[in-house]
């Protein structure tokens, strides 16, 4: 499925409004058509979200960890409909020890129904930051995490670095893809993104007022199973004495923000998650979904 991409001039119209830049309103920017990705499962909304208020004046009322958080428009809706688009400052949630499992680049059709599986044992909520091109491939697998209770995130569209961080409006084009395809699929879109490879070793001070002033809240992780690290297959015993020893150097704010991956070869990371919750657990976290409210990791 060939999905039709932002035009740079329409993009960089978004962007200039949501800065507040220039003394002109900025053209109105019509949406890119979209195709229908093909879903065949229907599954039962989730229970426990909270649907951003059209000011986003809810999110102040955010005090848990287990609710994860959505916005019912794209950001052309919020643009046509002249509604806000920044992001409010939150205080961070930081009264408990929280593990934060965040698992990025899928959904597959393999480790990620395994992941729900055994979270859905454990009795625990995870946060998924989901690639724009596996979203179109698995919808029924973004269903399922969606009605299961789950926070999902916006891991961009290709997680291509060259194609995401040349500039800022480039990252941006992705985003805005990736949401108009999630809220094609369950209705609503996420506030939470996570930038691929991480925000620290990508941006540069262009992205984050761009970020801020489309509403979008990044997290990077403190912890992280390294089972992307290039050259190294690490079993899932050496995952979770890798896990250990991050968390005996202990966590800002007492949020361990986990970084594991859910897509095809992480078969290691699905035998080593159990471990994973069984450590945290011992270390007296709870878990949690990341939100708008979660701590900055570093
Ligand atoms: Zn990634």
């Amino acid at each position: 499925m060939i999905r039709k991409l932002l035009s740079g001039a329409a993009l960089v119209a978004l962007a200039l409004t949501a800065v507040g830049c220039g003394e002109q309103p900025a053209p109105k920017v019509e949406p890119p058509p979209v195709e229908e990705p093909v879903s065949t499962v229907e599954y039962a909304p989730p229970t426990n979200v909270m649907i951003a208020s059209d000011d986003f004046s809810n999110l102040y009322e955010l005090d848990n960890v287990t609710t994860p958080v959505y916005d019912q428009y794209t950001l052309w809706t919020r643009q046509e409909m002249g509604l806000p688009m920044e992001a409010p400052y939150l205080e961070p949630y930081t009264y408990e020890k929280i593990a934060y499992l965040t698992f990025d680049d899928g959904p597959d059709d393999k480790n990620t129904p395994a992941v729900l599986d055994i979270l859905n044992q454990e009795g625990i909520l995870g946060t998924f930051y989901v690639v724009g091109t596996q979203v179109e491939q698995f919808p029924d697998m973004l269903k399922r995490i969606y009605s299961e209770g789950h926070a999902i995130g916006n891991h961009s569209y290709t997680h291509k670095y060259n194609e995401l961080y040349p500039t800022a409006s480039n990252f941006l084009i992705q985003l805005t893809n990736t949401d108009d395809l999630i809220h094609e699929i369950i209705g609503v879109r996420p506030l939470i993104i996570r930038a691929p490879g991480g925000r620290a070793g990508m941006w540069t001070d262009d992205y984050p007022p761009m970020m801020q002033a489309c509403g979008y809240f990044e997290h990077d992780w403190n912890i992280s199973c390294e089972d992307a690290a290039t050259g190294m297959k690490l079993s899932a015993a050496e995952m979770v004495a890798i896990i250990e020893k991050q968390l005996d150097r202990g966590v800002r704010n007492d949020a361990a923000i986990v970084l594991l991956h859910c897509n095809a070869g992480k078969e290691e990371t699905v035998l080593a998650l159990p471990d994973i919750i069984r450590v945290l657990r011992e270390r007296g976290y709870s878990f949690g979904v990341v939100t708008p409210i979660t701590p900055q990791p570093w």
